[in-house]
């Protein structure tokens, strides 16, 4: 038979193609946050994965035709970061919508934003700053008047927030509102009063009373709450986030979730969401969960969108309460019970480690009726965990979503819990010691910016927005332990270590090139570091103009 060597040519030539890197990233200093934190010249991948990684002599024969190659130029790149704690689908919903502080130095750039938004918005539209800033921010070193938000904000009305426990509107916002006394801001609003009795513009409450308050302003329509929630994951993705611990939040109930939804269904979404559901109604939260999740098993959902359990406020009656009634220990544990036994997943916000033992009373009592050990329970903020708690909570297998409160609210902290507590708040390096699952974040954005670079910057020296710092340096993480805890510390909470977190061989192919190299910097710029590149699933989701 006569030989067809052509024929030869055709398959291998085939096979090459289709096993052909989509992308290469050569020239680069890639730390892979492997097992050993090798750091690799040239990373190739082949439509959502990493295929190889490591030198360039390694990567450069698969290179075909059809592959695009993107020369580094000696930048660093890491896994895409992970906030394991953010409130991101909320904050989203508002993004295109509303004006945020974040990054400000001074009260004239803050007030510059709502300027520039006061010249682009519909007349009469709200102008919203929700949180995300905070005077120790500002050179100032203050709040502004309200008469400087009336001059920038012209015509419109202006409502800006500050964390849940103060809120300032101008005029046309007081008159909008319909608010002439206290009464008319339930159920603990304080109006303002100079030193002539004359209304300041300023109302002072708590988290109802805020959350109350800030319930009165128009939404968005779902339009702009998907245009929001692109933009949003975009911001995201410009500084390095390829994916979120979403815990819900106050007022988040199913309808805030059907612009993710849309756009997860369009194929859209730039940026992998976990979600846990909130609790509902009062006195209702067990019934709401089974509900709820009645066709929505643990874990249902894709590689971008997925359903991970309950959370951050599990019941009503414990939700920032350190000393909760009998009968609302019973039904928290009532609801543990109901999630352990369905195999959920479960977060819960806390604050102080003087009451987290009733937490762990209730997992332990749990556990000995269904074990939680594979679950990954979660406990949230929990900044001044002592070396016990983390003891319990390693033997019950829970992690620790810790984020960068102590950025904006140290000196807060340091009133309340003095000089010599602060410097173990938080004990990162005893938690990674015993061996704590240990995700980081932010809590953005109400209280805090998302921004992951001030978090890691925070994690390594400690200041706050302020310049003060107590940490002791036997609780400051390595670099890599800090980025570690950004990537597959947080993954982990999503059950997702195995397939995102680092960048090796068979992984999902999220990635961030920076902007500078974040083991070199002085510890002072790595605030300022953002990506130039971000790639999530093997697509370049953002490219710095
Ligand atoms: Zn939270």
């Amino acid at each position: 038979m006569k030989r067809m060597p052509w024929l030869g040519c055709v398959f291998a030539c085939a096979s090459a193609l289709a096993q052909a890197p989509d992308l290469v990233l050569v020239n680069g200093r890639i730390a892979t946050l492997d097992a050993k934190a090798s750091v690799a010249e040239a990373l190739a991948i082949r439509g959502e994965r990493i295929v190889a990684v490591g030198s360039f002599a390694k990567v450069k024969p698969l290179i075909a035709k059809s592959t695009r190659v993107i020369d580094l130029h000696g930048r660093t790149v890491i896994p895409g970061l992970i906030d394991s704690h953010m409130h991101a689908i909320r904050a989203a919903l508002s993004f295109s919508t509303e004006v945020n502080w974040i990054g400000t130095r001074s009260i004239a750039e803050a007030l510059a934003r709502l300027r520039d938004a006061a010249k682009v918005r519909k007349p009469n539209d709200w102008l919203i700053v929700a949180g995300g800033w905070t005077p120790e921010q500002f050179a100032e070193k203050r709040a502004p008047t309200q008469a400087e938000l009336a001059e920038a904000g012209g015509d419109h009305p202006v409502y800006i927030q500050l964390f849940y426990r103060w809120a300032m509107l101008n005029p046309k916002g007081f008159e909008q509102l319909g608010v002439k006394e206290d009464k008319d801001v339930p159920p603990a609003g304080k109006l303002e009063r100079d030193a002539s009795g004359t209304l300041s513009g300023g109302i002072g409450g708590n988290t109802p009373t805020i959350t109350g308050l800030f319930a009165r302003l128009p939404k968005p329509t779902f339009d702009e709450q998907v245009a929001g929630t692109k933009a949003f994951l975009k911001e995201l993705n410009r500084l390095g986030l390829t994916g979120v611990i979403d815990p819900g939040g106050f007022g988040m109930a199913p309808p805030d979730y059907q612009a993710l939804f849309r756009i997860w269904k369009d194929g859209d979404l730039s940026l992998r969401v976990a979600y846990t559901i909130f609790a509902q109604g009062r006195g209702k939260e067990l019934e709401d969960y089974k509900n709820l999740t009645q066709l929505l098993p643990m874990g249902f959902g894709d590689e971008w969108l997925r359903f991970n359990g309950i959370g951050e406020n599990v019941a009503w009656g414990v939700y920032n309460n350190d000393n909760p009634s009998e009968p609302a220990r019973q039904q928290f544990y009532d609801i543990c019970k109901w999630a352990a036994s369905q195999r959920l997943s479960l977060n819960i916000h806390w604050h102080n480690d003087s009451s987290v033992g009733l937490v762990l009373d209730t997992f332990e009592r749990v556990n000995q009726a269904h074990s939680i050990k594979d679950l990954r329970w979660t406990l949230v903020h929990l900044e001044d965990a002592s070396e016990a708690t983390l003891k319990r909570m390693k033997a019950l297998g829970i992690g620790w979503a810790l984020q960068d409160a102590g950025y904006f609210e140290g000196e807060q902290q340091l009133k309340e819990k003095g000089a010599e507590a602060m410097k173990r708040i938080p004990r990162i390096n005893s938690a990674l010691y015993l061996g704590v699952h240990l995700g980081a974040g932010t809590d953005a954005h109400r209280v805090m910016t998302y921004n992951p670079w001030v978090a890691l910057r925070w994690m390594l020296d400690g200041k706050t927005v302020g310049g003060t710092a107590w940490r002791v340096p036997e609780e400051t993480p390595t670099r890599v332990n800090a980025l570690r805890m950004y990537t597959q510390g947080s993954a982990w909470f999503a059950f997702a270590e195995k397939e995102r977190g680092s960048l090796e061989v068979g992984k999902l192919a999220d990635l961030a090139v920076l902007s500078k190299d974040y083991f070199e910097v002085p510890v002072e710029e790595i605030g300022e570091i953002e990506a130039v590149m971000t790639v999530v699933a093997g697509k370049i989701v953002y490219e710095k103009p």
